[in-house]
Parts: C-alpha cells; sequence; structure tokens
C-alpha cells in the first residue's frame, strides 16, 4: 500500500463514509440517503458544482467478498458559463456510481493498483475521488446554455439574443471593413 493510503482519513470529512455498521458478511447492505456540501473544485474550468452547495448521495453500500460496493446516485447543482454567449447556466447534474472499495489484503487488494479499485481505509471509504470521476465526465467541456445558442456578436461582443434581429456593424470606410477582415482571419 502507498505511502499516502495510509494517510488518516478524516471521518468528518463528508464525502469519506464509515461502514462500521455494514456488516462484513457477503449480500449485507445499507442505505446511505443525505445531502453534503461539494467539496472545492468540483467541476471543470467554465462549469461545476459550486463549493458547498448540496451534494445529494442516494447510494447502497453492499459488502461483497473482496470488498464494499457502493453504488448510486449522486445529484447536485451546476452553474457555469454558457461558452458562446458567456451567460450563466445552472443546471442540476444527476450521475451514478459504481465502485468497489477493496478490503486491506484481499485478493483485490494485491492484485490491483490503488487507482483502479478504491481501497476499504480501516472502517472508512472516501467517496471523493469517485464522485469527482463521475461529476467531471458527466459535465460539457464546452458548455452552453441551450444547443443552438447563437452567441455573442462579434463586432459588439453583445448577445445575439438582446440585440434587434437586424442588427450590424455597417461600415462604410473600406479601409476600416478591411481592418476587420484581418481581425477575423486572425481568430
Ligand atoms: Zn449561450
Ligand atoms: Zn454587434
Amino acid at each position: 500500500m502507498p505511502d499516502y493510503l495510509a494517510n488518516r482519513l478524516d471521518p468528518r470529512a463528508p464525502l469519506v463514509l464509515d461502514i462500521r455498521d455494514l456488516p462484513r458478511r457477503p449480500g449485507s447492505m445499507r442505505a446511505i440517503d443525505r445531502v453534503v456540501p461539494a467539496p472545492a473544485d468540483l467541476g471543470l474550468e467554465l462549469i461545476g458544482v459550486p463549493e458547498g452547495a448540496d451534494l445529494r448521495l442516494d447510494l447502497r453500500l453492499e459488502s461483497v467478498s473482496e470488498g464494499v460496493l457502493v453504488s448510486g446516485a449522486v445529484t447536485a447543482p451546476v452553474t457555469g458559463e454558457c461558452g458562446r454567449c458567456l451567460r450563466e447556466i445552472s443546471d442540476t447534474l444527476a450521475v451514478t456510481i459504481q465502485e468497489l472499495f477493496a478490503y486491506a489484503n484481499s485478493t483485490t487488494d494485491e492484485t490491483t493498483e490503488e487507482d483502479e479499485v478504491g481501497r476499504v481505509q480501516g472502517d472508512l471509504i472516501d467517496l471523493e475521488p469517485t464522485a469527482r470521476d463521475a461529476v467531471v465526465l458527466a459535465l460539457p467541456t464546452n458548455p452552453v446554455c441551450r444547443a443552438d445558442c447563437p452567441g455573442l456578436c462579434q463586432e459588439c461582443g453583445t448577445a445575439w439574443e438582446d440585440l434587434p434581429a437586424d442588427h450590424s456593424h455597417q461600415q462604410s470606410d473600406p479601409r476600416w471593413a478591411a481592418l476587420q477582415k484581418l481581425t477575423r482571419t486572425e481568430e
């Protein structure tokens, strides 16, 4: 087991689950239904779960011979910025997770790398990496407020949706028009 895993988890951390009351007998189950504050940096650059927002855990913990299988749903509000019109996006994200946390010295523990399968650490499970992966994977890298968002006017930077249909930047001076053409080519 690598050194950093030997570091004790904080049992009070919102995404650390205590499995003391889950019998080790395979087939035993326990349900978790709770709301915890979202950790920092849960998301991508342009969109993510605000720190401290309500993260709903609706999970099932199941004893299996090699460890504890955690499955269920994580639901959270997400906020971000539309990549085209820069307006705020707010939405709700629901992801399903399923992850095995292996007992120390189980066959799984001995035959897998730490980044392949989670580990039970004492009586605790750290769900944060799993939740983080699931949330990040489900978020769009290029978030948009809606699929057909028309974005911004390239000339004045105003959202097309806030502009009249006949909005335009007619330039009578040909030198100005040529300059604009140049600027656009550089983009
Ligand atoms: Zn937009
Ligand atoms: Zn404009």
